[in-house]
């Protein structure tokens, strides 16, 4: 009573680090097997309202144990994802990951850097994946880089040093108020949403993003592209970038770039290129002439977390112009001063090239995962995909119940069910049940686009686990669930002709 304790500090170390060990070489066990036979189980499941509960608990105040912690991991978590690991995830598009890239992430949390600068090895790596990713793309060796969360911080660092060094006022420092004309920019009506939020959050406005129709491949029309251009010229306004597609998420269509290029040299605009998925193709040699034109934008933004399998997230956005890219994030605080010697030197400050100061270790899960593979290794899967989605359009062609929507030109294929006695709506209605019975049987997870007014069936083929069986399955379940549906709706039509 009133014995004054003795002071101990705390840490958030492990209070039995032998106990912790084991619990860690259990995890590591566990996952591995949960890779393993990722195969085994439905590629998605519904969460019981009870576990979805488990998730409105109060917070934690005392401590928990560790193995209890994992324990409720197993039984809530873990089951529940919406299942781009399995061999018949092929929705939007989306990474599968590998064994080893996880644990390349617990190494990064383990050496837990901040990669933001100094004089220590992960800035080093960075450099060396950025050199890589060159390499891979053809790209110019003197360009910046970064390594970003994804396509969409790549497209809006990009689009960020097109607006910066194609102001004829200095935005950094007047804002947009300096601006005496609207700044408008180009893409194809197939661009992804992230470049209207990049364009958003730039204070260029979505209105100055001109939405250019795209030719039957889906590919931007680069004669109404050049109209666009000069109209927007003689209204007044300065046209300052254009943005290419290599890959769009609706059918995997890559505009032109070669003629892209031409139209933004011609013109003086800034050429940013969204890559995410299809800028990686250049690693298949049949496929790389399609990316033609590829190195000449002045940006390009791409994922590593989608067809390089690398686990979330991971992207990259490169810059032709490594001057024009520093202007735009590197305003400086005392606080981070440059030195010469000690852990403050070092050969590049990242966080002058983006968003973001404090950046995890994204860089060595790249670069374990291309030495384990080499860009040979990817480039075969890559076409494997592309191979396995032309497979899949063969099916659908074949099958005279189902409906190719687009042509496929890369990995993308977009199909439906029909049948010649219902029309389009009851079409989409149709095979958007379809769709709802394909995740919740767990037998696959495709996901759905609206392609000239018909909803399709969309298949993204970004799967290293993939197999020609595993599209098989999916055109026979297709077909399955469309004849139950049309055969439920005739006896329902049945019923109220009897009524
Ligand atoms: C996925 C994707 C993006 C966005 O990338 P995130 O990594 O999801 O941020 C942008 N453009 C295209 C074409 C994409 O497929």
């Amino acid at each position: 009573m009133g014995k004054s304790k003795a002071h101990t500090d705390e840490s958030l170390d492990p209070e039995d680090w032998e106990a912790l060990r084991r619990l860690g070489l259990l995890m590591v066990n566990d996952m591995i097997t949960f890779l393993k036979t990722v195969h085994e189980r439905p590629a998605w499941q519904p969460m019981p309202e009870e576990i979805r509960a488990t998730f409105k608990q109060p917070l934690p105040v005392e401590p928990q144990s560790p193995n209890e912690i994992y324990q409720d991991f197993r039984q809530y978590v873990q089951p529940f994802l919406k299942g781009n690991t399995h061999p018949r995830f092929w929705g939007w598009v989306e990474g599968t990951g590998t064994p080893f890239g996880m644990l390349a992430e617990m190494l990064a949390a383990g050496l837990n850097p901040n990669v933001n600068f100094g004089e220590q090895s992960p800035i080093y790596v960075e450099l060396q994946v950025l050199d890589w990713c060159k390499q891979m793309l053809g790209y110019p060796g003197e360009a910046s880089g970064l390594i970003v969360s994804g396509g969409s911080e790549a497209n809006l660092v990009g689009l960020a040093v097109a607006r910066n060094a194609k102001a004829n006022f200095n935005v950094a420092r007047d804002g947009l108020r300096g601006a005496s004309q609207r700044l408008t920019l180009y893409g194809s009506t197939e661009m992804h949403n992230s470049i209207q939020k990049a364009v958003e959050l730039l204070g260029l406005g979505s209105e100055s993003l001109r939405r250019v129709p795209v030719d039957s491949g889906f590919r931007i029309d680069v004669e109404v592209l050049k109209n666009a251009i000069a109209e927007d010229r003689a209204r007044g306004e300065r046209p300052f970038c254009v943005v290419g597609n290599a890959g769009t998420v609706n059918s995997g269509a890559i505009d032109d770039l070669q003629s892209l290029a031409d139209i933004a040299q011609h013109e003086g605009l800034w050429f940013h290129i969204d890559g995410a998925f299809g800028a990686l193709a250049a690693l298949a040699p049949n496929l790389r002439p399609l990316l033609k034109g590829m190195e000449r934008a002045d940006s390009l933004g791409f994922d590593l977390h989608k067809w390089m399998s690398v686990p979330y997230e991971a992207g990259c956005v490169l810059v032709r112009n490594a001057e024009q890219h520093h202007r735009v994030f590197s305003s400086s605080g005392a606080y981070l001063a440059h030195a010469v010697r000690g852990a403050a030197a070092g050969p590049v400050w990242f966080g002058e090239y983006g968003v973001q100061l404090s950046r995890a270790f994204k860089a060595l899960k790249i670069w374990m995962l291309l030495k384990e593979h080499g860009v040979e290794k990817y480039g075969r899967v890559i076409q494997q995909n592309v191979d396995q989605a032309r497979y899949l359009a063969t099916l659908v062609e074949t099958a005279p119940e189902l409906e190719l929507l687009a042509p496929v030109g890369l990995n993308v294929v977009c199909f439906r069910f029909t049948d010649e006695r219902l029309d389009d709506s009851q079409l989409n209605d149709l095979n958007q049940e379809i769709l709802m019975r394909l995740h919740e049987r767990g037998i696959a997870v495709p996901s759905s686009t609206v392609l000239q007014g018909k909803y399709a069936l969309r298949v993204a083929v970004t799967n290293h686990r993939s197999r020609r069986q595993d599209f098989d399955v999916l055109r026979q379940e297709v077909i399955t669930q469309g004849r139950s549906l049309v055969q439920q709706s005739d006896l329902e039509d049945e019923a109220n002709r009897v009524a």
